[in-house]
């Protein structure tokens, strides 16, 4: 099993549209999708996904973390690509469903490890002009999941790169497939050079910090204000969201949504990377242009780590949530 997944699961979700609109779905064992060689996906990139999490918690229950942002996360990229939006119902049944029956492949609660949900659209059908699809699959499947970068709570080394993930007024904000192509080469060169990820710079002005690859930014400053960036081209992360809140409601803190300077990148004590998959990775250092600016003292801040051990809590049951953010299985 190549990457992050730790193993296949049995069942996925599927559902079509029929005449453009959607139809309930059902599970099925068949991990291959049988479609038309000119299928829109293939060729201009009409694909979307999602990723959110379950987790088995401290008393045995299943939940989700705040699985409505992603449905609308999700139909806000449809709406981008120009593809028919998922029904409410239709999200969760499909979601629920998968994880209902693959609940023997969840990591057990103590394991910090979790089922990874991908819910996807694609275009599909026989399509070689460049417009939208006639028709849709929705899918979901999931795999059980340990952390993405290598090591739980271990400080990593970035590097910039001069490429960019999305154009300013382009698709950063979307979920959309062609963002990852784009962003394979980018992350090659620094993982030869040594690195764990890239840091994407704004694509306009390449001065200021925009992401951490595939998760949002986020830095503490010398007064503890935590500080995430402002830009239109960022994947708008439901885990920095969380955290934002978190230190706001939790930790007493200051919270800006601002501007980040990589040239006045030393302005933060602390700094990490933050989304689904990423969780929270504390950044150790970030080098760009050659320059090599180390956050604290290298080691795991105390941000950070409180950052995390709520964000953790939450997630497996031990802290109580907020109102509304986590979904219990039944
Ligand atoms: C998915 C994703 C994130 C993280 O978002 P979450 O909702 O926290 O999982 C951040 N950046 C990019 C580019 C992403 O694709």
């Amino acid at each position: 099993m190549a990457g992050y997944a730790l193993k296949e699961t049995e069942y996925r979700y599927r559902a079509y549209t029929k005449d453009g609109k959607w139809e309930t779905g059902e599970l099925t064992t068949d991990k291959y999708l049988h479609i038309h060689e000119g299928s829109n996906v293939f060729h201009y990139g009409q694909g979307l996904f999602e990723g959110l999490k379950a987790y088995k918690t401290k008393k045995g229950t299943v939940q989700l973390f705040r699985p409505d942002l992603n449905l609308i996360r999700l139909n806000e990229g449809l709406d981008r690509i120009v593809a028919p939006r998922i029904p409410e119902a239709l999200f969760f049944e499909a979601v629920e469903a998968v994880v209902k029956a693959n609940i023997d492949d969840i990591p057990e609660y103590g394991s910090q490890k979790s089922l990874y949900i991908r819910p996807f659209v694609i275009g599909h059908g026989m399509n070689l002009g460049v417009k939208p699809s006639e028709e849709y699959i929705f899918s979901v499947f999931c795999a059980p999941v340990g952390t993405y970068f290598a090591g739980g709570l271990q400080a990593l080394n970035f590097v910039t790169t001069d490429y960019d993930r999305a154009a300013a007024n382009g698709m950063g904000k979307v979920k959309v497939a062609g963002n990852y192509g784009a962003s394979l080469y980018p992350r090659q060169q620094a993982l030869d050079a040594g690195y764990s990820g890239v840091i994407y710079l704004d694509p306009s002005t390449h001065t200021k910090i925009d992401e951490v690859g595939a998760a949002n930014f986020f830095g503490v400053t010398y007064d503890n204000v935590l500080v995430t960036p402002k830009s239109s081209s960022i994947l708008p992360s439901i885990t920095r969201r969380s955290i934002l809140w978190i230190a706001e409601h939790m930790l007493g803190m200051k919270t800006e949504e601002r501007e980040c300077f990589i040239d006045n990148v030393s302005e933060f004590k602390e700094a990490g990377a933050c989304g689904t998959a990423a969780i929270i990775t504390p950044i150790k250092s970030i080098t760009h242009k050659g320059k090599v600016t180390t956050f604290g003292d290298g080691e795991v801040g105390e941000t950070v780590r409180k950052l995390y051990d709520i964000l953790l809590g939450i997630y497996y049951g031990e802290i109580e949530a907020p109102e509304g953010w986590v979904l219990e299985v039944k």
